[in-house]
């Protein structure tokens, strides 16, 4: 017994961490020589190196070769092909001032079925890209997915429905291709259903993040058909309320049913040079296809499309099936938990395994896991300073130390907590720590109401949950009694998000339940049966809530830390007797120091600035002719210079760099150098009035990827018009309104308002073209530990005109 006293809990903590961590890895791609019918990552990879050769953003040249080329292959496929050039809008911001626009060409292949009436199922993906990344994982993974989709359907079919695949473009630049589709094409009203293929990084497991609404049928049929269906109505509860968006979003918004999937693993690679065929890892390609394509044959060739029902509570356990009921059984669930842990209290209270009050101090401690994991976490995340991309992808070169720092933190904490609960430990030093922490948090950034929050609640609970021993029993079932709690909330508010809730809890209160019932047994083989069942769901539960914590954080950890508590608080319970048996000796507290020291060993590591041949650091510069002064720059968008940019910013002949702003379009102060004037391809800016209208008009320069207008009225403009169209984009006196066209149309386009009475205007061009001006000094070569970023290594020409009434 004196064993497992001592290792029960690191047993169980490493297997469920490392059973966690394989759950989480991709199948293996499948070969070339796969089925006909089977989706082949090795097959679609010939696609992707295709399309991914280099950045093809709306608007570049390269595109226009990625469509040709896609084009070729949907003509291949022989699917019913064509081209759907439109307009796309999207308002850049909130405040009615600032829209995107783009003039896009969606490419469809139809592949029909044998009843062309029937609702079509549409699969789609973007196959534009960012700038300055060749986009293998986001998009053209999902292109080429939808072409060995579409390949492998044609094998099998023919299929019931018509299956429509779209290939949006501009989705980078604000989801334009979806709006032109999702808004005006004539074909939308034959779609039935959308799946969607994303990606957010270029590794890991696919995951279906978000599903259209109503959708407790279709993720039925997404369970029984995708092989190692992977997602959770957790993640998609909070997605909704994120202000993440893909094309998705428009089908959404349109009312559509469906499902979107996407792998977010090694983010380093999201929008960055990174993103190249060979650092794909092709196993995510390949377990998104494993997904949509057995889900698009069945819904292909389902007599009537899912019907919209509630929405379903989902999960895939460790990454090998998917689990998922009505709310109704989610309540179900819940009242047997609530028998167990009922149970539990009962049969503990009444043979005196436990009092009221260690119970009520168990339910404090496994809030005070959470309040000073959060709070510890929490200060991490403030101590990182992320103050933009350059800091962001900084922590990306090292997100996996980052990862298990924060782990090890979280668990560490949890442990502390266990073992002062377990020994009755004094409460004035943990209670003015949490509040000093939680003041500390306001030190870095500014004044922070959450680190301060979780401070205040950190000290208080600690005041309630410490200060006298409490055994076992009253910590195991407290804790239960919280997540109880919880999870009744979560169901009342929430029900897709109690699938995290209910399931550790119910895992938690079948292990006391058994060993509460049989109870103080004398019988050694009973005893030693009961510790291995209570070890296996401690195991299980840990495996399970460490791949749900990865995921997440992966998602959404960068930006708050703090969101591992949560997976530590749930994580508790079921380790709970373990943590309580090894909080008994004498090295509680040392290796849970040793756990918290280590842990921040990580995090300081993965804090470490710039990066490595293998995992760059980004870093950006580009050439600024502004020809309203005569002048030209070299800016550096950047908070912090580096090697290259430093070397880079004056090497023309320019001055040493500084931090100045250039308005309208840097109206907070970039790294700028003053730098030789050199000839660039000008845009035409006229503004006119005609009669009450005021017309500025912009021809843009051969080969502009992009233009954003920017203008300042003295007097209210209204009925504003893009090319004739009513368009939303508020101008309102003294304030900047913008407008960025990507892919302008070359004979130019033309922004109308209607004035009134007198006034004055001021408008300002900035248009960009890929690489820098021909007559510059090169810049030296970036060495391998940096990538170019956003708008890196382009010539942006500034114009200015304006107008008086
Ligand atoms: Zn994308």
């Amino acid at each position: 017994m004196k064993t497992v006293r001592f290792l029960g809990f690191w047993i169980c903590l490493a297997l469920g961490l490392i059973l966690g961590a394989l759950s989480q890895r991709p199948p293996a791609p499948a070969p070339v020589s796969a089925p006909a019918t089977a989706f082949s990552a090795d097959r679609a990879m010939a696609d992707i190196a295709a399309i991914a050769q280099r950045p093809h953003p709306t608007g570049s040249a390269e595109i226009v070769r990625v469509r040709d080329y896609l084009l070729g292959r949907i003509n291949e496929l022989r699917l019913e092909v064509s081209v759907r050039p439109g307009e796309g809008f999207w308002p850049y911001g909130r405040d009615g001032r600032a829209l995107g626009v783009a003039a896009v060409q969606n490419l469809v292949g139809v592949l029909p079925g044998r009843d062309r009436t029937l609702p079509a199922i549409l699969v789609m993906s973007h196959y534009d890209s960012v700038h300055n990344s060749p986009g293998a994982a986001d998009d053209a993974s999902g292109t080429a997915a939808a072409l060995e989709i579409a390949r492998a359907l044609k094998a099998s079919g023919p299929h019931a429905r018509d299956v429509i695949f779209l290939f949006t473009d501009a989705e980078e630049a604000g989801l334009l291709g979806a709006d032109a589709f999702f808004s005006r094409d004539p074909s939308l009203s034959r779609v039935g259903l959308v799946v969607n293929m994303e990606a957010r990084g270029d590794a890991g497991r696919a995951a279906m993040f978000q599903t259209g609404p109503g959708n407790g049928a279709l993720v039925g049929l997404f369970a029984r058909e995708a092989k190692g269906a992977s997602g959770n109505s957790m993640a998609s509860t909070v997605y909704e309320k994120m202000p993440n968006d893909t094309d998705f979003t428009h089908a959404v918004n349109k009312g559509l049913p469906g499902l979107n999937l996407a792998f977010i693993d090694n983010q380093l690679a999201y929008h960055t040079p990174l993103a190249r065929p060979d650092h794909l890892q092709r196993g995510s390609l390949q377990h998104m296809g494993d997904q949509v394509l057995p889900t698009v044959l069945a819904l292909a060739n389902a007599p009537t499309l899912p019907a919209k029902t509630e929405n379903a509570i989902y999960s895939d356990v460790l990454g090998l099936f998917m689990i998922r009921y009505p709310p109704v059984v989610g309540w179900a669930l819940l009242v047997i938990a609530a028998a167990l842990v009922g149970f539990s209290a009962w049969r503990a209270l009444a043979g005196r395994g436990a009092t009221g009050w260690e119970i009520a101090r168990g339910a404090a401690g496994l809030l005070l896991t959470a309040a000073s994991a959060g709070l510890v976490l929490h200060l991490v995340g403030r101590l990182l300073m992320i103050d933009g991309a350059q800091r962001y992808y900084g922590l990306l070169t090292r997100f996996d130390f980052l990862l298990w720092g924060a782990g090890l933190l979280a668990a560490a904490t949890g442990l502390g907590v266990a073992t002062a609960q377990a020994r009755g430990a004094r409460r004035i030093i943990p209670a003015v720590v949490a509040l000093i922490l939680g003041g500390a948090c306001s030190l870095i950034g500014g004044f922070d109401p959450v680190g301060l929050g979780l401070g205040l609640a950190a000290s208080v609970l600690a005041a309630l949950a410490l200060g006298f021993r409490t055994e076992v029993l009253g910590a195991w079932i407290g804790g239960m009694v919280v997540v109880l709690l919880l999870a009744v909330a979560a169901q009342v508010l929430a029900p897709g998000a109690t699938v995290m809730l209910t399931w550790p809890l119910l895992v938690a209160a079948l292990g006391a339940a058994l060993v509460i019932g049989v109870g103080g047994t004398r019988d050694k083989r009973v005893a030693m049966a009961l510790t291995a069942v209570v070890g296996l769901l401690a195991i299980l539960s840990t495996a399970q809530l460490a791949a749900w914590g990865a995921w997440t954080f992966a998602g959404v950890g960068l930006m708050e830390p703090a969101v591992l508590a949560v997976f530590a608080m749930l994580a508790a319970p079921a380790l709970s007797p373990l943590a309580h048996d090894f909080a008994a000796t004498r090295w509680a507290w040392r290796a849970a120091g040793v756990m918290a020291l280590v842990g921040a060993a990580l995090i300081a590591n993965a804090a470490r600035l710039g990066g490595e041949p293998d995992r760059p650091a980004i870093t950006q510069a580009l050439h600024v002719a502004d020809l309203s002064s005569g002048k030209a720059w070299r800016v550096a968008d950047l908070k912090r210079l580096d090697g290259w940019t430093r070397a880079t910013l004056p090497d023309d002949g320019g001055s040493e760099p500084r931090q100045q702003a250039l308005a309208p379009f840097w109206r907070e102060p970039v790294w700028m150098s003053e730098t030789r004037v050199v000839p660039v391809a000008s845009p035409q800016l006229t503004v006119t009035r005609a009669e009450d209208r005021l017309l500025i008009r912009l021809i843009p320069a051969p080969g502009a990827e992009q233009v954003t207008i920017r203008l300042r009225p003295s007097a209210p403009l209204s009925q504003p018009r893009l090319n004739g169209r009513p368009i939303t984009l508020a101008a309102k006196p003294g304030q900047w309104s913008s407008l960025t066209y990507h892919a302008p149309d070359p004979n130019g386009i033309t922004l109308s308002f209607t004035i009134a009475g007198s006034g004055q205007v001021e408008v300002a061009a900035l248009e960009h073209h890929d690489g820098w001006p021909a007559l510059a000094k090169a810049p030296p070569p970036k060495p391998a530990d940096l990538m170019a970023f956003g708008m890196s290594d382009k010539t942006a020409v500034l114009v200015r005109a304006g107008l008086s009434w």
